[in-house]
């Protein structure tokens, strides 16, 4: 088996799961993949990674559980524990010690990229995501349309996620908006979010 036909069959088998467990990208959040967990017989378990771990996935005996970073915001977490459902689903036979550790320092392995692979196409089918980007109209991306899209997806995802798939659907070069703060671009083109307004006004000492 090749490496494509390998993400190939990952993304189909994402595809698969996401019919089965009914998800739909306009309302797939935390909540939902929770339940998705429950449904699969895996407890999400509240301990403490080192930081250099984003999520870890255990099993043993049928005792299924997922670890994840705490510190990491909502997209990124929903995208980790889409990322250890792969290996629930996938890997069980391969992790040595029925552990695998997924961070920054792995991400370059075969086994980690798949599940990359498959995570993004469980949270965002790249057909819905392909049709968004040729809806928008826009044919050389700059950063502004970039935030423009992620704006109008109902998906819930990261400015990060938005740029691999633009670089894998060839309609951006590979690292091309590698120096862009894109938060902070979002808030200079649409105003700072109510609930940061707010904190921020908030004197020193309360
Ligand atoms: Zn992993």
């Amino acid at each position: 088996m090749t490496r494509d036909e390998y993400f190939e069959g990952l993304k189909a088998l994402a595809r698969e799961k996401r019919r089965y467990h009914a998800v739909r990208t306009d309302s797939f959040g935390l909540r939902e993949i929770r339940q998705i967990y429950k449904t699969e017989g895996i407890r999400i378990d509240p301990w403490p990674l080192p930081t250099k771990i984003k999520g870890l996935y255990m099993c043993a005996d049928g005792d299924y559980s997922v670890a994840v970073q705490r510190t990491l915001p909502d997209e990124p977490k929903l995208f980790v524990l889409a990322h250890e459902l792969k290996h629930h689903y996938v890997d069980q036979e391969k992790i040595a010690n029925g552990v695998v550790h997924c961070g920054e320092y792995n991400r370059n392995e075969l086994i980690e990229i798949g599940a990359e692979v498959f995570a993004a196409e469980f949270i965002f089918p790249e057909h819905e995501f392909a049709d968004l980007v040729k809806a928008s109209g826009v044919s050389t991306w700059r950063a502004e349309d970039v935030v423009r899209l992620k704006r109008g997806t109902p998906a819930k995802i990261s400015y990060m996620f938005v740029q691999k798939r633009l670089e894998r659907l060839g309609v951006v070069e590979r690292g091309a908006f590698s120096t862009v703060r894109f938060k902070k671009l979002e808030e200079q083109m649409f105003g700072v979010p109510f609930w940061k307004a707010r904190a921020r006004r908030r004197p020193i000492g309360y």
